[in-house]
């Protein structure tokens, strides 16, 4: 090929890769891609205009409308994964809301891209099929200690283990777009303050009569005498119509009645036996009922109500909401003692309204008066009755927590144990005399620190902080999206958040030389190596300076990856072999397992030769590490000149020949504060006592002695 052919070939490749970072965040499919996915006797419509899913009609049903609606969750919950770019899934729901199955059609997340594979991500969405939007749908803790079961109202779907950040988000991107096309097309509730609507409490019930149910407000009552009916129309054409009222003001004009009938108090007393198990047979799930009746001159129906439509009279709004309130066409005989009504109805309200029976609701009965016989003019007003059965009667079902509350609530344990830990280590680095002074106890407490740091935040927490979380980060934000993302990785956020502190305290080395999981496997690495008598070298302290500088060229890369070439970020993340040693612990294909052991191999040689020259997310964290205000490790006069014992024991060659310490490269392994504080290997200590000095706690008595 042409030097030119080669040229256009990679400008084409070039634009194909702007093109697809410029539609990273659009839809996949298009119709003919949907048609293919739901074949004959089922339709794929046009997409719709006012929420971007396509209907699907069947041809065995064609009068019924859509039985089902498809969607990409790009178009409606958007949410960045792990590595910061949204997952793409394509839902499908039918019209009752139920699942009729998920699609993985894009994801970037590390894990699934090359570590585990995408196959554990398909057996997770594959979950859902079958499952309904009025269950709530949460993800198994792995971790065991926030222990869910399912039932009808609950699902707990199998997790990933080693992804569970990632399977969280998409459990949450799930649920949103399928709400929100829910929510568009199937009438379902728009979220409320109040959290998940009050169930009955089957098990309470006490047999009352029609008086002591609206004595004791099981049933509601609103009572307007003639005199106040007729001040409901002063100054309006239906002023002085009502003969018959004007004549008799102090006396009843209506009694409006509404009683919760799903209540057993309730439904048994208004409605019998019989009729209230019927009805409670015959409702959905979820599904509330309501008996209203009136008494008096004024009626809710008259002769012209069609039974089983919605009463023109009544009207039913919660929270400011309107709900259709349907005629149940039940015949119903008024209860013992009531009054003698002229209206008696039971009404439903559609299943998934989302009408809290807990929750105050207002019913409404309109008044109408007419003026004049041939045209006349129709006056209404409207009065509204205040109800909500007594709270004994129900139950009040606790907010369903968002994901990533859960997320932590599912990790309590891990964060406490790994919080003490960090308290440990902080108070340690404060106070590093005790520990540092004695050779032996650093040695202990060091070695059981980084053990801890690698089984238990590395290859058990999966709290391996990674350069993916700095590249996501950028892309989050570059997109617009936030950082929300975070939240679902609670571990990772608090070691986040506690090296972010040190920063300012001790610099670089507190995540590095301590809670980094890589970081502890190179240094058990070069210990075994040590044992097995391979010989630790140095590279000559030029080239170390002129390699050092590798890291930040590679994460100078990364970042402008980041920005501009999202896509080649992906690959350049593998820089690290954090997902093979730690994240999947070697479970990868073996070009990933083969660079990793090279890098630990290496590693016993040239001491840390991967955190030294290569580490991308060290580089970042040594920028951070700028921060640091004290110079907290301690020097004498004498460091440097001449003694230069600490500088050649410090294995991370961070102590320059002038005794001063380059904080960027010290993994604060203590061994400097121990020699600083120990008489027996600092050696201008050495000399003062030779020459008949005591020193107290690394300094000399104020007299000889
Ligand atoms: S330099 Fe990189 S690998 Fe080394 S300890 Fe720091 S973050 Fe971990
Ligand atoms: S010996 Fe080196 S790495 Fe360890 S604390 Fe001292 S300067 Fe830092």
């Amino acid at each position: 090929m042409s030097r030119c052919g080669r040229f256009l070939r990679h400008c084409a490749a070039l634009v194909a890769m702007v093109l697809c970072a410029m539609q990273a965040y659009g839809g996949d499919l298009g119709k003919a891609e949907m048609a293919a996915r739901f074949p004959p006797p089922l339709q794929v419509g046009d997409k719709l205009a006012d929420i971007p899913a396509w209907p699907i009609t069947s041809e065995l049903e064609p009068d019924a409308g859509p039985v089902a609606y498809a969607f990409e969750s790009i178009d409606l919950a958007p949410i960045p994964g792990f590595e910061g770019t949204p997952f793409n899934l394509l839902i499908a729901i039918d019209r009752k809301g139920s699942y009729l199955g998920v699609e993985v059609l894009r994801q970037h997340e590390p894990v699934f891209l090359s570590g585990l594979g995408e196959g554990p991500l398909n057996d997770f969405v594959r979950q859902y099929a079958g499952k309904s939007l009025l269950q709530q749908i949460s993800v198994a803790s792995i971790y065991g200690s926030a222990k869910r079961s399912s039932d009808d109202k609950r699902v707990v779907l199998d997790g990933v283990s080693k992804a569970t950040a990632s399977i969280r988000i998409v459990n949450q991107t799930v649920l949103t777009a399928a709400l929100a096309v829910a929510r568009a097309r199937l009438a379902f509730a728009a979220p409320t303050q109040h959290g998940p609507p009050a169930v009955v409490r089957a098990d309470v019930y006490e047999a009352l009569d029609f008086a002591a149910l609206v004595k004791g407000g099981y049933v509601g009552r609103l009572s307007l005498r003639n005199d106040e009916i007729e001040a409901l129309f002063a100054d309006s054409d239906g002023a002085g119509q009502d003969a018959e009222g004007l004549a008799a003001p102090a006396e009843i004009g209506v009694d409006f009645y509404v009683g919760y009938l799903n209540a057993p108090t309730i439904g048994r007393a208004l409605l019998g036996e019989g009729m209230y198990d019927y009805l409670m047979r015959n409702l959905q799930p979820g599904q509330q009922a309501y008996w209203v009746a009136t008494a008096g001159r004024l009626a809710l129906v008259d002769e012209r109500f069609v039974r089983g439509t919605p009463p023109q009279r009544l009207a039913l709004t919660q929270d400011q909401a309107p709900y259709e309130a349907r005629d149940l066409d039940l015949e119903l005989v008024a209860p013992a003692g009531a009054p003698r009504f002229n209206s008696l109805l039971a009404v439903q309200i559609p299943p998934m309204s989302g009408l809290d029976p807990g929750q105050v609701a207002q019913f409404g009965l309109t008044l109408a008066r007419s003026r004049g016989a041939i045209l006349p003019l129709v006056t209404e007003r409207t009065v509204s009755l205040d109800y909500a059965p007594p709270a004994a009667l129900l139950r009040y079902p606790p907010k369903p927590l968002p994901e990533w509350l859960l997320a932590w609530q599912d990790r309590a344990r891990d964060l406490a144990i790994i919080g003490v830990a960090l308290a440990l280590l902080a108070v340690v680095l404060a106070r590093p005399r005790w520990v540092a002074v004695s050779a032996r106890r650093l040695r202990i407490f060091r070695l059981s620190f980084l053990a801890f740091t690698l089984v238990f935040i590395g290859w058990y927490g999966q709290g391996q902080l990674s350069v993916v979380q700095i590249t996501g980060a950028i892309k989050s934000l570059n997109a617009g999206q936030g950082l929300g993302s975070f939240l679902y990785d609670p571990i990772s956020l608090l070691l986040i958040a506690f090296t972010a502190l040190s920063f300012f305290v001790w610099g670089r080395g507190t995540f590095c030389g301590w809670l980094c999981p890589f970081g502890a496997l190179q240094e058990f690495v070069a210990l075994a190596g040590q044992r097995l008598g391979v010989r630790a070298r140095r590279l000559p302290a030029r080239l170390a300076q002129v390699l050092d500088r590798g890291r930040y060229l590679i994460l100078a890369a990364l970042v402008g990856a980041a920005l501009w070439a999202p896509r080649l970020a992906e690959q350049l993340v593998e820089i690290e072999p954090f997902k093979t040693a730690i994240t999947v612990g070697f479970d990868r294909s073996w070009p990933f397992v083969a660079y990793a052991l090279t890098l630990l191999v290496l590693s016993a040689v040239y001491y840390k030769f991967f955190c030294r020259f290569l580490c991308p997310l060290g580089a970042a964290i040594t920028l951070g590490g700028r921060l640091r205000l004290p110079a907290w490790l301690k020097r004498r006069a004498e460091c440097g000149q001449p003694c230069q014992t600490c500088r050649h024991r410090c294995a991370y060659d961070a102590i320059e020949p002038t005794g001063t310490i380059n904080y960027d490269n010290c993994f604060q392994c203590l061994d400097c504060v121990g020699i600083y504080h120990d008489d027996q290997r600092c050696a201008p200590l050495i000399l003062y006592r030779r020459k008949g000095r005591s020193v107290v706690d690394g300094r000399l008595a104020r007299k000889p002695v």
